[in-house]
């Protein structure tokens, strides 16, 4: 008697990458216009009835957890927190299992603001991991970065994180020359003494049309100078398709020690690593933050395709995958949508 084993998809690319890892962005709309992500006026939002509802994003989670082998949830935006049906995603999401029987690993990346007001209900969901965007304790520096006053709000969202319990909290700035890399060694003070862990990224042109000016590159090797001048610092081992690379930074006199990572996505990319997959808050795979196409789910969804159709299609999807972003190709051109609308 033979035994036969049903072979379980894989989000498998012809550069031999498994995606594992599912960023979903729940909206696309934000109250901050950060400079490097939105312009100043904002953009034409998805029209309200292309955006997925909450049961439609949940099972296309769903189709990705238990039929294609992804592990990781994190949800994003646009800001996620604005999403009034967040909490509710959030349980639905982790009910669902692995292929190995786990429940998958949820988390979420936010501007910070309310969530104060938010955090007890999600760790009550479920929710596991944070990370707040923080680009300066200044406040001038912050309003001007961010276009929005809100920096009490966004230092209140990121207390209220470590007191709800999760661990780690993780803060992550985009540093830019001339914008914020004086707040590079203050920010490092600020996470060390709470306990944040705080991640640098490199700023990427995923932001405004032809806005994005290499000289205001903070690289990732210029920003761990400025570490190494105030801090002693080992590299982390362990690295593994983590797009950060992390440092131990060693206890001093007047700061306890701590872990610090640096995101060179521009200047030393981590793309032949890369086990991500993106949906977008109107229901597109993308495969890369960089992609020119994207599949859509949501169409089939509401044509009534059943969950191994979709599975298909999401598999189908990342066969094309690039096997990398391209930003100092000769003929790189910024795709179309901005980082709020796919979901960094
Ligand atoms: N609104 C939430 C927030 O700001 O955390 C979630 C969405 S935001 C698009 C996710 C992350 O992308 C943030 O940490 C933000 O700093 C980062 N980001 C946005 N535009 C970027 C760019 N052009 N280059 C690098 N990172 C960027
Ligand atoms: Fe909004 Fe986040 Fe983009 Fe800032 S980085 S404009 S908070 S989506």
């Amino acid at each position: 008697m033979s035994t036969v084993i049903a072979q379980q998809l894989r989000l498998r690319d012809g550069h031999r990458r498994v995606a594992r890892d599912l960023r979903v962005s729940l909206t696309d709309r934000c109250n901050l216009r950060c400079a490097y992500c939105m312009p100043a006026e904002g953009l034409a939002w998805i029209p309200g009835p292309d955006v997925l509802t909450d049961d439609e994003v949940v099972r296309l989670v769903g189709v990705a957890v238990t039929r294609l082998g992804v592990r990781k949830i994190r949800f994003t935006g646009g800001e996620p927190l604005l999403r009034r049906g967040l909490a509710g995603i959030v349980a639905a999401v982790g009910r669902f299992r692995t292929d190995e029987g786990e429940r998958p690993e949820l988390s979420l990346t936010t501007n910070g603001i309310g969530l104060d007001r938010q955090v007890a209900a999600l760790v009550h969901a479920g929710l596991e991991r944070v990370n707040v965007s923080l680009d300066s304790l200044d406040r001038e520096r912050y309003a001007a970065l961010a276009r929005r006053d809100r920096l009490p709000d966004v230092l209140r969202g990121l207390e209220a994180a470590g007191a709800a319990g999760l661990r780690p909290v993780k803060v992550n700035t985009v540093a830019m020359r001339g914008a914020n890399d004086v707040d590079i060694v203050p920010l490092a003070e600020f996470c060390l003494a709470r306990g944040y862990e705080l991640r640098f990224i490199e700023h990427m042109p995923l932001g405004p049309q032809h806005a994005w000016d290499r000289s205001q590159l903070m690289a990732g090797a210029e920003i761990l100078a400025r570490l190494s001048e105030r801090f002693e610092l080992t590299p982390a081992p362990g690295r593994g398709s983590s797009p950060s690379e992390d440092w131990i930074v060693s206890a001093g006199r007047d700061h306890p020690a701590g872990r610090i990572g640096v995101i060179a996505s521009v200047t030393a990319p981590f793309c032949a690593a890369c086990d991500r997959t993106r949906l977008t808050a109107d229901g597109q795979v993308r495969t890369c933050l960089f992609s020119h196409t994207e599949t859509d789910l949501r169409s089939p969804l509401r044509a009534g395709a059943d969950d191994a159709e979709l599975a298909a299609l999401w598999v189908d999807a990342h066969t094309a995958k690039p096997a990398g972003h391209g930003i100092d190709d000769a003929d790189f051109h910024q795709p179309s949508r901005t980082m709020s609308s796919i979901g960094g």
